[in-house]
């Protein structure tokens, strides 16, 4: 064997060699990267269906539930039982903390699948056209969202504004709907933070609507 071959020989192993590294190092990382992924992937299509044909939804109002757990049966039980309202649940949607469902989950109440109006406001005009999310959890007195929670709350309004058409300026803090004094969805709800990454989501997408 002359010299050219050893060389060749030399030069194919170190390649070898180097791409195997390249091939460990990057698979931590990448697992990693799936690891730190906190919210599973949401079928927000899926859970987002509703049994009749859909509302003209105009705005999203975000609420605390004002208790550190619940879910929503609970909070169905609480509205049918002791506000006695026909339709139970207030909201359109919930999204636990782990408490009494997962951290981040949401879950749809009957009056998102037969789009009825919400009663999450004092002013009955905003819950004919405005859909109700609720986070669990008391985000007044020390308490603040999950991370979890966050990021199944950025994903959700992302979706429904983008299927009705309501644009950022129109994704409202319960506090900011006129009616009598609220704290909701209390001082620690980072609602800049909030916006911020549904403007970036938008500039990414597109989505010429979502505008403040
Ligand atoms: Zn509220």
């Amino acid at each position: 064997m002359n010299n050219k071959h050893e060389r060749l020989i030399l030069y194919i192993s170190l390649a070898t060699i180097l791409s195997t590294s390249v091939l460990f190092i990057s698979l931590p990382i990448f697992d990693c990267a799936k690891v730190k992924k906190i919210v599973p992937e949401l079928n927000l299509s899926q859970l987002c269906h509703a049994d009749v044909s859909e509302n003209q939804w105009e705005y999203i109002v975000i609420h605390h539930s004002a208790t550190e757990k619940g879910n929503a049966a609970r909070f169905d039980d609480y509205h049918r039982k002791k506000r006695k309202w026909e339709h139970g649940l207030a909201y359109h949607f919930v999204i636990g903390n782990g408490s009494f469902s997962g951290d981040g989950e949401i879950e749809v109440s009957e009056r998102w699948k037969k789009q009825i109006h919400g009663a999450h406001t004092a002013n009955m005009n905003c819950n004919r056209v405005a859909i109700g999310i609720c986070l669990v959890g008391d985000f007044e007195n020390g308490g603040t969202p999950t991370n979890n929670q966050f990021e199944s709350l950025v994903a959700l309004v992302q979706y429904l504004s983008s299927r009705y058409n309501i644009s950022l300026s129109d994704v409202l803090l319960h506090k900011q709907v006129f009616q009598k004094g609220t704290a909701c969805p209390g001082k620690n709800f980072p609602f800049a933070e909030f916006k911020t990454r549904l403007l970036r989501i938008a500039s990414k997408t597109n989505n010429s609507h979502i505008a403040f």
